[in-house]
Parts: C-alpha cells; structure tokens; sequence
C-alpha cells in the first residue's frame, strides 16, 4: 500500500517483494525489481501455455474487451458508410 510519493510510475520499491530500488536496482516501469520482473514473466509465459491462471485470465478478458470495443466501433462505421 506504500505509493510513490511522487505519484507516477516511478516507483522506488518493487510492488512484489517490496525492496527498495537501493537494494535491488531499478524498478521497472510495470514496478517489480529485475528479479520479480523476471519470475513474473516465466509466470505469464508457462500461464500462456497453460491457458489457465490469474495472468492467463486478465489476458483473456483483455482481449475481449478490446474486441469489443473493436467491434462496436465497426459497427458504428459500417452504419456511417450507408
Ligand atoms: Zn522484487
């Protein structure tokens, strides 16, 4: 729950372990250290492959989400064009 002061994605502790970037180097912009980033990513990769997981879920209704709006937004050119 420790936000960055400066309230941007700058953030000086990792979001997973909650080192400080002093101990462990720099946070990334999506806020894990070098090593959570990393760990988090074999994470997504195996979910991807799976095709089950809390990352593998967020990507899916990612997707959909993002379809729909496409779609939607289809439609509403397909009507524009008579
Ligand atoms: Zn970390």
């Amino acid at each position: 729950m420790a936000r960055d002061k400066a309230g941007s994605n700058r953030r000086a502790t990792c979001r997973e372990c909650g080192k400080h970037r002093r101990e462990v180097g720099q946070i990334s912009r999506s806020g894990y250290c070098a090593d959570c980033g990393y760990a988090r990513l074999l994470e997504v990769h195996a979910q991807m492959h799976l095709k089950r997981g809390e990352y593998w879920e967020r990507f899916q209704r990612g997707l959909a989400l993002r379809s729909e709006r496409h779609w939607r937004k289809r439609a509403a050119e397909l009507k524009g064009d008579g």
